[in-house]
């Protein structure tokens, strides 16, 4: 069976033909960078980065590009108005915005690293590329799909047959009252802005050849494309909330400039919510990656987020993160287990066979369209089978079996190859029981005392409702 990806431009399941042979041009789009990931990011990039590992897994070579927004996007970028989301946040802090945007990257980098999400090849940001900005602009003016009113510059969207054909909206029936009262320099209301020009007291700002400003929201993803992946890319992805205006724009100014075609394939995916709602500040239900991490392991988020698939909304509840937390733990005992078969006996057992079915069905459902959900069940399934059986196999077949569920962590990256060094060793089980008992005894001191020699050795201790959890610093 041949890979086939749900191509939102053409909504349908298509077979992947990337443009040449065994290569692909991905480009994502990142986040704006005015505050700590939060759920709907991590869901968001993991899903990317399984499906970019799996990509990999398949023996394609992956040049990933996925920008980090630090200028243009404004707080109500519907209507192209409001603050710069950056700049508002900096002056709430009384920070200098770009110092802001440095500790926010840092922040993001520190959480997807947890996450066990794969770096982006190259990671551009629209401040450090404005010239190319400008160079992109002049050629939408000088092709006459822009032009300039007041210093700002607007795309033509009339110019532009084809706007509307990833969102699947005609021209005439988007709406357009929102639009109409904020910028009248525009000659239609769906013209979007390619350079806005700064008004008084905005602190970013380039010098450009129509005025001091800042370029729009949309741009950058199309001058970022062009430079650093071509003329046409093979996927394109973001999130559902992307597809309009965001992409849509970004294919009316490439494929304006170009004449050619943008991006072969879009994947989006969807948003996260929680009892019901989309999570977001306003909402009040917005959680960060790293508040979640104080109450579960990396690993758990990372499972709990592939058992949903990619483009489906995802619901998160304790339940998804407790029973997540339960697999894993079911397969890193096997793994153990695995390890610590010694018998070299011969018996009737089909091992070969089995994991060969473990890899087919896996991938299976990977090639339809990234199931890991199905994957997953697949995987579990198998887990709970070679559980059953740990006592008739002998070491070659706990080998194989153990390369194999490792074969397929390439691609789920849950780190299950680091699991021996999880392995708490005796001392430090030891400290650790002795801590339990004191506390139970109710010994505050002496089990403080147990805690930091535990600590002074690497390891941590958290107290939670079942009992104390070690974990290595
Ligand atoms: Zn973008």
């Amino acid at each position: 069976m041949s890979l086939k990806l749900y191509n939102t431009l053409t909504r349908k399941k298509e077979e992947f033909k990337p443009l040449k042979d065994k290569e692909i041009k991905w480009y994502t789009c990142g986040p704006t960078i005015y505050d700590y990931s939060h759920l709907g990011h991590a869901k968001g990039y993991v899903s990317m980065d399984v499906i970019r590992r799996y990509l990999e897994w398949s023996g394609y070579k992956v040049k990933y590009v996925q920008n980090f927004t630090d200028v243009g996007h404004l707080t109500d970028d519907e209507n192209e108005a409001g603050e710069d989301k950056i700049e508002k946040r900096a002056k709430e802090k009384h920070v200098d915005p770009m110092a802001l945007v440095e500790n926010y990257i840092k922040a993001y980098y520190k959480d997807f690293h947890t996450l066990n999400v794969k770096d982006a090849d190259i990671a551009p940001r629209p401040t450090q590329e404005i010239k190319e900005i400008i160079e992109f602009v002049q050629g939408l003016i000088k092709k006459e799909f822009a032009y300039v009113s007041n210093g700002s510059v607007y795309f033509d969207v009339s110019k532009f047959e084809k706007y509307g054909k990833l969102s699947g909206q005609k021209i005439n029936e988007l709406k357009t009252g929102a639009r109409v009262k904020v910028r009248q320099e525009k000659k239609n209301p769906l013209d979007f802005a390619l350079w806005i020009k700064a008004e008084s007291g905005h602190i970013l700002k380039y010098e450009s050849p129509w005025s001091i400003g800042y370029p729009g929201w949309h741009i950058e993803c199309s001058v970022m494309v062009k430079k650093y992946l071509g003329d046409t890319i093979d996927i394109h992805a973001g999130g559902n909330e992307n597809i309009f205006p965001h992409n849509e724009s970004e294919i009316a100014q490439s494929e304006a400039l170009t004449g050619k075609k943008f991006s072969k394939y879009w994947l989006h995916w969807n948003m996260v919510k929680i009892r019901g709602v989309k999570m977001s500040k306003s909402k009040g239900n917005f959680t960060t990656i790293r508040d979640l991490l104080k109450e579960y392991d990396p690993m758990v988020v990372r499972l709990a987020i592939l058992k949903s698939h990619y483009r489906s909304p995802v619901e998160f509840d304790k339940k998804v993160f407790e029973d997540s937390k339960k697999n894993l733990t079911e397969i890193k005992n096997l793994l153990l287990s695995l390890n610590k078969i010694n018998k070299n006996k011969t018996n009737k057992l089909k091992v070969d066979r089995w994991t060969k079915d473990l890899i087919q069905q896996f991938k299976e459902s990977m090639d339809d369209d990234f199931n890991t959900p199905l994957s997953l069940s697949h995987f579990f399934g198998w887990v709970g089978i070679f559980n059953r059986e740990l006592r008739g196999l002998n070491k070659e077949q706990a080998e194989k079996i153990r390369n194999g569920i490792l074969n397929i962590d390439n691609v789920l990256g849950l780190s299950l190859n680091k699991v021996e060094e999880e392995i708490i060793p005796e001392n430090i089980q030891k400290l650790v029981d002795e801590r339990e008992d004191a506390r139970e005894e109710k010994d505050w001191g002496h089990a403080d005392k147990i805690r930091e020699e535990i600590e002074t050795l690497g390891y941590q201790v958290e107290d939670t409702a079942q009992g104390s959890q070690i974990r290595k610093k």
